[in-house]
């Protein structure tokens, strides 16, 4: 597969290219250029085979010639040795009831990876295939991301003791959760490849200090800067997986529902993963985009008018968002038709309050916990579904497991939340962090002096 850049589609590269440049040259996002399409009968067989071996198939037709089948079988199986399971709030798994019986409402939880969040699927695919490449070419790179409280301990955790990369993970000081920042902090251990950089700002600072890096050439080419961000199109590429693979499960199970998935979004990285499935031809009607108070693109939706502004801090601070970087991506998807887009995307914003009451009820009605940003995804697809007189299958995107926000979801529910054993081991350990100005020049002067 060949890329090209959003700006300018006579800027080429393959794909290995495209993962460690992150930009294109004239600092567009990297696009594919044509997504394969797969018919019903393909389909059956790859539905038919486990999330992985499913991923490395879907993935051979987005790499180059650096990468052989057998290294994309070995990368999946390696990368996603967690479960995927579509569950029911009532505690039904769809692979293990007869179909019939059950409604076809369904929570896809995405947080079953070592970090416990969805972005464990983008970042160990990347991780393993940019340390593939770069094993092969001896060449190393310096990885900057900036991380709203999620994405940083996906990448640290799947970039730590990979060879030739050092990591620096910026998070706004104060704006992520306790376990978050517990995870983000305790990586590296301070000696390994892997470290933390608080800065005194938001997450959109944080956001914009990688931007600058990338823009300053004399930086991008001193530390061989790459984006672990969803800038990077190896980030979004991945998130396509789940999507095609669980909406073949539903089809198989529920084959006359039309299927529409929520997903709560931000930097709207795993809606673009979502719309390249329904471009490979998965079986997906439509997308439900849920925002906190951050809401520049359910407002583009309703109104065709798009304006980024200044994020602010909401409980369900991975989405605090106010500029999303994959917003251009999804514009060129559809060629920049507004009506394409708002046949597929519909979308509905909520406030903290809302949030809040709608984790309580769901709670008291079924037991089941959410975590905010789920919540956020879960009301706008009730919303959804009142205009929709028409059955068909929902799928609510569960982006994270509860427990990373212990702190407000126990204070939400006034219950206990047990810990994760992973999250145990993170709350234990010592917490090693730099904190810096959001000042490009001071960032840098740290990262020369670790790496
Ligand atoms: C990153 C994140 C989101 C937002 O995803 P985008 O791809 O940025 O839209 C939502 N929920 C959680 C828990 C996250 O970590």
């Amino acid at each position: 597969m060949r890329y090209h850049s959003h700006n300018n589609p006579t800027i080429t590269a393959q794909f290995s290219q495209a993962l460690l440049a992150s930009l294109a040259p004239d600092g567009g996002l990297w696009m594919p250029d044509k997504i394969p399409n797969f018919d019903t009968g393909k389909q059956a067989q790859l539905g038919a085979m486990s999330f992985a071996d499913c991923s490395s198939k879907l993935a051979k037709h987005f790499v180059d010639d650096h990468f052989s089948d057998s290294d994309l079988t070995d990368i999946c199986r390696d990368a996603y040795d967690f479960p995927v399971p579509l569950k029911t709030l009532s505690g039904y798994e769809l692979d293990t009831a007869t179909p019939e019986n059950v409604n076809a409402d369904f929570i896809l939880e995405l947080f079953h990876g070592p970090t416990l969040a969805f972005k464990d699927f983008a970042a160990r695919f990347m991780g393993r295939a940019a340390s593939h490449l770069l094993q092969k070419s001896k060449e190393k790179r310096t990885i900057l991301v900036a991380t709203s409280g999620d994405t940083g301990g996906a990448i640290g955790d799947a970039f730590l003791h990979q060879k030739g990369i050092d990591v620096f993970i910026l998070f706004p000081q104060g704006g992520v959760s306790k376990v978050q920042e517990q995870q983000l902090t305790t990586i590296g251990g301070g000696n390994a490849n892997v470290h933390a950089i608080a800065i005194d700002g938001t997450f959109d600072d944080c956001q914009k200090l990688v931007k600058e890096a990338f823009a300053n050439k004399d930086y991008t080419e001193r530390f061989n800067l790459m984006s672990a961000n969803s800038i990077n199109v190896g980030r979004v590429i991945p998130q396509s997986f789940y999507y095609f693979w669980t909406s073949l499960q539903i089809k198989a199970a529920h084959n006359d529902l039309p299927i529409v998935y929520s997903i709560p979004s931000g930097n709207l990285g795993n809606l673009t993963g979502g719309l390249i499935a329904k471009a490979m031809g998965a079986p997906i009607d439509r997308f439900v985009i849920g925002n906190n108070a951050n809401d520049p693109f359910v407002d583009y939706l309703n109104t065709g008018e798009y304006k980024g502004r200044n994020s602010v801090p909401t409980l369900s601070n991975a989405m605090d968002i106010g500029r999303p970087n994959n917003f251009p991506r999804i514009v060129k998807l559809y060629n920049s038709d507004f009506e394409a887009i708002q046949k597929v995307c519909w979308g509905a914003s909520f406030t903290d309050e809302e949030t809040e009451r709608h984790m309580r009820r769901v709670y008291a009605e079924s037991g089941y916990i959410m975590c905010p940003h789920t919540a956020v995804g879960h009301m706008a697809m009730k919303e959804f579904s009142k205009d929709i007189d028409m059955p068909f299958a929902s799928v609510c995107v569960a982006t994270a497991h509860p427990a990373k926000f212990a702190n407000s979801v126990e204070r939400i529910l006034r219950t206990d939340i047990q810990l994760p054993e992973p999250l145990k081991k993170a709350v234990s350990r010592k917490k090693i962090v730099h904190i810096s100005k959001p000042s490009l020049d001071d960032v840098m002067n740290f990262i020369e002096n670790k790496s």
